[in-house]
């Protein structure tokens, strides 16, 4: 705070003005920092990480930067993990050096949060230990050799070792997420169900899925292309001291444009990076028969 500032009950006082109503409660504690990987991806990243910086800085929790990869190579891709109390990846591309996966892995080993953001698990499939941080990804030759399917059945997370692909999904449209486990900080106070506007319906995920915690899945119909299973959708890891929160949510700016993604990517954040939840639901969550855009 300034000295103007910190002067200002006793000047407003002195000048016989009302002091204003908050000048004896505590300062609000200064933001977290956060980080966003953007560079490459097979995705519009150019229009979904300003939505991303969007979200979080509304919280008024974070201050968020952005670091750009080139956009073919990586080798001067270098930033300081270590600086941040959150990174959240919308990156999905070509290998960094290898000092940057070394930052990286001792970064979340050591504690820093990490949020995955959709078609940053497609990233790396060849990097043992950011495919333990992830938990679970798709595409790039992953088969059962990286992991099982997660499946939840009866009210129990299952893993399903059977042999075949990782990564698909079906045509985009709306979808419903069930909560799967309302005690965690991310979950409290959402409903048990709620309607995700137009996305992709990630299935076949595969991975080590160790320190694995399932929050929300859906059930990916066949009708529109899926599994007939159900699939996860939001879910933590914990990797060392680190904390991962992973939403295979929002495909591009439309599926992000949506208060059910932004208000699970904003708690996501929070806890991935502080270990709880602050934030309150807000009144206008959706419920299982409507999606909300953001205003
Ligand atoms: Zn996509």
């Amino acid at each position: 705070m300034s000295r103007f500032l910190a002067c200002l009950p006793a000047l407003t006082l002195c000048l016989g003005i009302p002091p204003i109503a908050n000048a004896t409660e505590p300062p609000l504690p200064p933001p977290l920092k956060a980080l966003i990987l953007d560079g490459q991806n097979n995705h519009d990243w150019k229009g979904t990480t300003p939505i991303l910086k969007k979200s979080l800085e509304k919280t008024s929790l974070f201050k968020v930067d952005v670091a750009t990869s080139g956009p073919k190579n990586t080798k001067d891709f270098r930033p300081k993990f270590s600086d941040y109390a959150l990174v959240v990846s919308n990156y999905n591309g070509a290998p960094w050096p290898m000092e940057t996966q070394q930052d990286f892995v001792n970064y979340v080993k050591n504690g820093g949060g990490l949020v995955i953001v959709h078609a940053a698990n497609n990233s790396f499939p060849q990097w043992p230990e950011y495919n333990e941080m992830i938990g679970l990804g798709g595409w790039g030759g992953r088969t059962e050799k990286d992991g099982p399917y997660i499946r939840f059945n009866e009210g129990k997370v299952v893993r399903d070792t059977s042999k075949g692909n990782g990564g698909s999904h079906g045509a985009q449209h709306e979808f419903v997420l069930q909560s799967a486990d309302s005690d965690h900080p991310i979950m409290q106070g959402l409903p048990k169900a709620w309607r995700h506007t137009s996305d992709e319906l990630y299935d076949r995920l595969r991975g080590p899925a160790k320190g694995f915690t399932l929050l929300a899945y859906a059930n990916s119909a066949k009708s529109t292309g899926g599994t007939g299973l159900n699939e996860p959708i939001l879910f933590t890891i914990d990797y060392g001291k680190g904390r991962v929160f992973h939403t295979t949510m929002g495909h591009s700016t439309v599926s992000m444009n949506c208060v059910g993604f932004q208000t699970t990517l904003n708690r996501g954040a929070e806890w991935a990076a502080t270990g709880k939840v602050t934030q309150t639901v807000p009144a206008e969550f959706p419920g299982a028969d409507k999606v909300l855009p953001t205003k």
